[in-house]
């Protein structure tokens, strides 16, 4: 079933299915990276968690009415999604500001957003995946206008669903990052993934990150922490 290698990126490798050109096989490695790559790690298991988490959020965001790529999860490591053509945009979200906002407007951690942020970035690692703005994003895509003004309402969107997701299991939704791309019938739809590696996310009682964080700010045993995640979630739902 599974056929030959079309990409790897950082996180994941993706696979065509024989015989199939309208599906993928999403394999999700146990590689971490940070700041554009110059920090470098692997984590055993770390695969095998993010699928799982991510098959849960587009699980969960499918009964909310949101269509993505995904399929359904095939193995620990590997999900089923539909083929689409990435569109080289970052889609981030922000409720509460950490990161790459606190560096470059100067705005303290933890000041909250009302309403959040939506914040583009051209997809390109050469470049470093600069922040753009919305004329940026018509000229190095495909969007039209109203496409691109759908993918922002729908982050929104998918913000408030994903809130309410980890407010269940204690998780505050600090930040996250999604992509866009279009399936073989035109349209653009959600893709990617949904993982604590493209998501903030605090615990609301003790502000413990739970999250790639711990890896970028070297805060203690990611994998406990992707572990301790999906055992919330498996709880819950
Ligand atoms: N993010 C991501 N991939 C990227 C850049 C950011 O998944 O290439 C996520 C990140 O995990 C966080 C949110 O998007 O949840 C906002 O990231 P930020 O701009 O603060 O960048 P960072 O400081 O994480 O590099």
């Amino acid at each position: 079933m599974k056929g030959e290698l079309l990409y790897e990126g950082k996180a994941k490798q993706v696979f065509k299915v024989s015989g199939n050109d309208s599906q993928l096989i999403l394999s999700y490695k146990n590689d971490a990276t940070a700041f554009n790559g110059i920090k470098k790690a692997s984590f055993t298991g770390k695969g095998k968690y993010n699928n799982l988490i991510s098959s849960k959020v587009f699980d969960f965001l499918h009964a909310r009415g949101v269509k993505s790529h995904f399929e359904r999860s095939l193995n620990e490591t590997e999900q089923l999604v539909k083929r689409t053509k990435i569109v080289p945009v970052e889609v981030v979200v922000r409720n509460i500001a950490a990161g790459s906002i606190t560096r470059r407007l100067g705005i303290p951690e933890k000041v909250e957003f009302a309403p959040p942020l939506v914040e583009l970035y051209f997809k390109d690692d050469g470049l470093g995946d600069p922040i753009i703005n919305d004329e940026h994003a018509r000229l190095l895509t495909d969007l039209s206008e109203q496409e691109l003004a759908d993918v922002k309402t729908t982050a929104l969107v998918i913000n408030q669903h994903l809130s309410e997701f980890f407010s269940e299991v204690n998780l505050t939704l600090v930040d996250f990052k999604l992509e866009f791309g279009r399936n073989l019938n035109g349209e653009i739809i959600l893709s990617d993934e949904v993982s604590p590696d493209t998501c903030r996310l605090w615990d609301k009682d003790t502000g413990e990150k739970m999250d790639k964080d711990v890896f970028r700010e070297d805060l203690g045993d990611l994998l406990k922490v992707y572990e301790a995640i999906l055992n919330r979630l498996e709880a819950v739902k």
